[in-house]
């Protein structure tokens, strides 16, 4: 490909609206181009390597017995009323005008639509159906480029099966073919597991990467792999350490203080001497959930150990309950319910709120003066503390989800009646796995952690190109010459190059395009090497350079590019 007729559109400006790298980065190489919020389209750059990470999932996908579909993404609503999910999907579907066709979210109501009456007999599964197709989710927030679109292609995949053994067997599968996927990609991921052990399956595991874009905060353990959404991350954090000796409780005028943080500064205490209290009604009930001095309450974990409704409460509601304010609460004197985090277990000599404004208590001994007090783990874990899997240390971050997998069970074929005959000629619903890709995401991630500030730094197997050939003066007759002559002896050698041919720009342009595009190699043809009957190479991810004899030209990239 000739630079001087190829539409690749760079930019020198960062796009007012980009933040994150992969969207800066997209949108200055030409990849792409925003139509409207969260809408993309892919120029020819872009989807040069879209098709190709689009080619690695075919295959991988073929290899475990996939069968490739290519399904509408108008759909009649009625099949999607049919499992409730217009209703479950809310604002998020497209509708279309005449109310009668939605844009397709997802595809599990089609691919089951198509199974039901054609699979019919335990003799006809298991199955493994798969598309690469245009999704419409109509997010709230599109931001980071493509990574959250309005429409957005998804390698999206279904599993048919007779038994829950066979979904295990399809769920591996996929399992397998994935790590294969974003291995070959050139990503460094990690699989968060989520399993709720549910008959009928309900496990599901999300491939991720770390990035600030992310809207999803996990820990995770380089050490042991061990990864979890932090909303669920268990914590082996260190307890406080119970005094021999336990003090007479004894009540402190704190005017004024509220935070922990006040308090500890008040008393010249450390944070671990205090318990902070935060009340939650529980179905109607007060709840008063202890924590260690600033340890957040995780909700997530709270609503799971409670059930039922669970909710904060509120400035009255706490005034009512406790006689205090939010800032003076504690366990001594609190009527109803009280459960500690498991870091506080048997504390002693604590200070806590008094339930009376400007108050605190000290001297608190949670074995003696706290009665029936329940235990549970319910922080929100930080970066630096224990591994709850290896004890080594794990980290908190930000991460983007690039794929799930997950047994469906058999929801939408219940909900569709995809019957088949088992053996013994019983009728059952068709247990169901859905498998997805962010066929953009790959893209965009590979991008955030392959960039540096002059731009992307492509590998194989989904760079657009191997080499940048660069005539630097395009004027001469020898550079023009030599350029041609190595175009297409590394066309013959099946190398894809791109050849910046422009005559009417200058050599710190064609640099910085080259850079920005961020092919592996470099080729840098001038007429000073040139009367050597060499060129220079560079090799953009380490910038490191070497002159070559331009008879050793193709061995040479061949070599590099391995
Ligand atoms: P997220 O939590 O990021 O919204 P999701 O749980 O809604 O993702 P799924 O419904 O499981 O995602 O879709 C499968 C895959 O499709 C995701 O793993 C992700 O890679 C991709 N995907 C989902 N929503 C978008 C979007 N708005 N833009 C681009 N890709 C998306
Ligand atoms: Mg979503």
């Amino acid at each position: 490909m000739r630079l001087s007729k190829a539409f690749i559109p760079t930019l020198k400006e960062v796009p007012s609206d980009a933040v994150i790298p992969s969207h800066i980065l997209m949108v200055r190489s030409g990849m792409v181009r925003m139509l409207s919020a969260g809408i993309y389209s892919f120029l020819p750059l872009g989807y040069k390597v879209i098709k190709k990470i689009s080619d690695i999932i075919r295959e991988e996908m073929d290899a475990i017995g996939g069968q490739e579909f290519h399904l509408p993404a108008l759909n009649p609503k009625e099949i999607w009323e049919a499992t409730n999910r217009v209703e479950a999907f809310g604002d998020t579907m497209f509708h279309v005008k005449n109310r009668e066709y939605v844009l397709a979210p997802t595809h599990e109501e089609i691919m089951t639509y198509h199974a039901k009456g054609v699979l019919k007999s335990y003799k006809d599964l298991p199955q493994i159906w798969y598309q690469i197709q245009t999704k419409f989710r109509n997010e709230p927030r599109p931001r980071s480029g493509v990574i959250r679109g309005r429409q957005f292609l998804m390698k999206d995949a279904y599993s048919f099966d007779a038994s829950l053994e066979g979904l295990d067997e399809s769920y591996e599968l996929h399992d397998k073919a994935y790590r294969k996927i974003f291995d070959r990609c050139g990503l460094d991921y990690f699989v968060v597991g989520a399993s709720s052990g549910a008959m009928g399956g309900s496990k599901s595991e999300e491939f991720m990467v770390k990035s600030e874009a992310g809207e999803d905060t996990v820990a995770y353990c380089s050490s042991c792999g061990f990864a979890a959404n932090v909303e669920v991350a268990p914590s082996k954090i260190e307890r406080i350490s119970r005094q021999n000796e336990s003090k007479e409780i004894y009540e402190i005028s704190t005017p004024n203080v509220k935070s922990i943080d006040e308090l500890c500064e008040f008393l010249k205490i450390n944070e671990r001497e205090t318990a902070k209290s935060r009340v939650y009604i529980h179905n109607g009930q007060p709840v008063l959930i202890l924590m260690s001095g600033n340890d957040e309450v995780n909700e997530t974990k709270l609503g799971s150990i409670l059930g039922g409704e669970v909710r904060p409460g509120h400035q009255e509601e706490l005034k009512e309950i406790t006689g205090a304010d939010a800032g003076s609460i504690g366990p001594i004197g609190f009527k109803h319910r009280i459960i500690a985090d498991l870091r506080l277990k048997d504390g002693n000599n604590l200070f806590s709120g008094a339930n009376k404004n400007d108050y605190h208590i000290g001297g608190i001994d949670l074995q003696r003066d706290v009665p029936n007090l329940e235990y549970a783990d319910l922080r929100i874990v930080e970066s630096g503390e224990n591994c709850s899997n290896c004890s080594n240390t794990i980290e908190v971050f930000k991460a983007i989800e690039l794929g799930h997998i997950f047994k469906l069970g058999t929801k939408y074929s219940e909900g569709l009646g995809a019957m088949f005959l088992d053996e013994n000629s019983k009728e059952n619903p068709i247990i169901m796995g859905s498998y997805g890709i962010g066929v953009e995401r790959v893209l965009a991630c590979f991008i955030e952690q392959n960039n540096d500030e002059n731009g992307i730094i492509w590998k194989k197997p989904l760079s657009p190109f191997d080499v940048h050939l660069i005539g630097l003066n395009m004027k001469k007759e020898i550079v023009v010459e030599a350029c041609e002559s190595i175009f297409n002896e590394l066309s013959e050698n099946k190398f894809d190059v791109i050849f910046d041919d422009r005559t009417n720009v200058q050599a710190g342009f064609k640099f910085s395009d080259a850079d920005l595009l961020g092919m592996p190699i470099q080729i840098i043809v001038g007429e000073r090497r040139l009367k050597e009957n060499q060129v220079e190479l560079k090799i953009r991810a380490t910038g490191e350079r070497i002159n070559v004899g331009i008879n050793e030209l193709s061995s040479k990239i061949k070599e590099l590019l391995k």
